[in-house]
């Protein structure tokens, strides 16, 4: 069968969604193709060709983004079959159909996926089995300079990107994987991810970024990955994710880390108001992030915290004691701006549609945005919240530094410039990624 795997957008990663699924369907036999639309367009002469299309949605952006290319691929090829995988399919499965989509997949889906592909009838939308990881195939995808890069010291490294984990064993109410996983939580085998980091390193990688949801829900797993890691290959540096719980819990593996190349680790805090923390069910508090932050800095790991700053329990103030938090802790470089403009995302099947309270927010859900949407109680926060975004865009298409950007949004948000005295590491110092984007 002559199959085109698609992913539309990916975090500036070379997509994990298309290699992994490629290794099992180039195994079953399948002619497989791999088409980032981040790095290139749709091939017009291998579309016509094909006779299996499936689009990778791992986010909401990437799904946005596949409305349009099923659209064309339709155009180009009306009679290839269409599938849509990854965390952002199932849940939006009724408008996929709508758009044409035969199948949708999410969960552990390289065998169901290779099993649509063979014709089988009984397909689960969600997996959540054991897979027999294989190593993932990246022939054919666009080289790895062609991706976001790791800024440090003024240099760039080359970025490969991996996964160890799959999944979540929490249950944060805002959270799109807790839809698809429902707390439950997959390692890829060791052997197989430190493999595949083999194969990203003689590809160029300098650097691998490993995209787990949270990289210590198997802290056992996770370290024994990054000595082996760091016993293979001493040059090679990496980042993670993890949750700030999990940092306070196992702060004593926060120096292996260190020592085994990480140079940054990406925290999802959403907020510093405890009150916003419980509604989203985050397990931390301020203090907990506050206590994290001094952790990180004295075993010299830096910190990316991310933000859902507009949410419909935010206030101006509330707002304006993000910002300060911010500065006051020196994290201004260290917060890439479009954390400081994102609004709370509601998919289909979120957690948070289940606080009875949420009823008083909601407008409807708009299926083609796949998004529930809702509506701040002060109009004012709606527009501070668009206007943040608006001067995010703009003044990162000119180039601005975050320094920069940083005094734009407390100006928008406080109506007077900040005060001059807040203490800064200087840029190259600290460790960022290239791709501003994370949704
Ligand atoms: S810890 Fe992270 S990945 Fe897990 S449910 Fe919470 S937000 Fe989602």
């Amino acid at each position: 069968m002559n199959v085109v795997l698609i992913s539309t957008y990916d975090l500036g990663h070379q997509p994990f969604g298309l290699a992994s699924p490629a290794a099992w369907l180039r195994e079953r036999g399948h002619q497989v193709h791999c088409v980032d639309l981040a790095a290139g367009g749709l091939p017009s002469l291998l579309m016509r060709q094909a006779e299996v299309v499936a689009f990778y949605l791992p986010m909401h952006t990437a799904a946005r983004l596949a409305v349009d290319a099923i659209d064309k691929v339709k155009r180009m090829n009306p009679q290839a079959r269409l599938l849509a995988f990854g965390l952002y399919a199932p849940p939006n499965a009724e408008f996929l159909r709508s758009l044409g989509i035969d199948r949708v997949i999410g969960g552990e889906y390289e065998r169901a996926l290779a099993d649509a592909v063979d014709g089988l009838v009984e397909v689960p939308a969600v997996s959540l089995e054991r897979l027999p990881f294989r190593v993932p195939d990246r022939d054919g995808l666009p080289a790895l300079a062609r991706y976001s890069k790791l800024h440090i010291n003024g240099t760039e490294k080359a970025v490969g990107y991996t996964e160890a984990s799959r999944g979540c064993k929490h249950m944060c109410r805002h959270c799109p994987v807790v839809p698809v996983y429902q707390g439950t939580f997959r390692v890829v085998p060791s052997g197989v991810v430190l493999e595949d980091v083999r194969r990203l390193a003689a590809a160029g990688a300098q650097h691998i970024t490993f995209g787990d949801p949270d990289f210590f829900n198997g802290p056992g797993h996770a370290s024994k990955i990054v000595l082996a890691l760091h016993e293979e290959f001493r040059q090679l540096t990496y980042d993670v994710t993890i949750k700030i719980e999990h940092l306070l819990r196992h702060r004593d593996m926060l120096p292996l880390l260190r020592e085994t190349g990480c140079l940054l680790v990406t925290s999802a805090v959403e907020s510093v108001e405890d009150v916003i923390l419980e509604k989203l069910d985050k397990g931390h508090t301020r203090a907990d992030f506050l206590e994290v932050v001094r952790l990180c800095r004295e075993t010299g790991l830096a910190l990316a915290p991310t933000f859902v700053p507009f949410t419909p329990w935010t206030t101006r103030e509330g707002y304006r004691e993000l910002l300060r938090v911010i500065a006051e802790l020196g994290l201004m470089d260290d917060v890439a701006p479009i954390q400081l403009a994102l609004r709370l995302l509601i998919p289909p099947g979120s957690l948070l549609l289940e606080l009875p309270e949420m009823e008083q927010y909601l407008t409807g859900f708009d299926a083609a945005a796949l998004l529930h949407r809702w509506k701040h109680p002060d109009p004012e926060m709606d527009r501070l919240a668009v206007e943040t975004l608006r001067l995010v865009a703009s003044e990162q298409k000119q180039g601005r530094s975050r320094r920069g950007i940083f005094a734009s949004i407390w100006e928008a948000a406080h109506g007077a410039p900040p005060p001059e005295n807040f203490d800064l590491l200087p840029r190259a110092a600290i460790p960022y990624m290239d791709e501003p984007w994370y949704c």
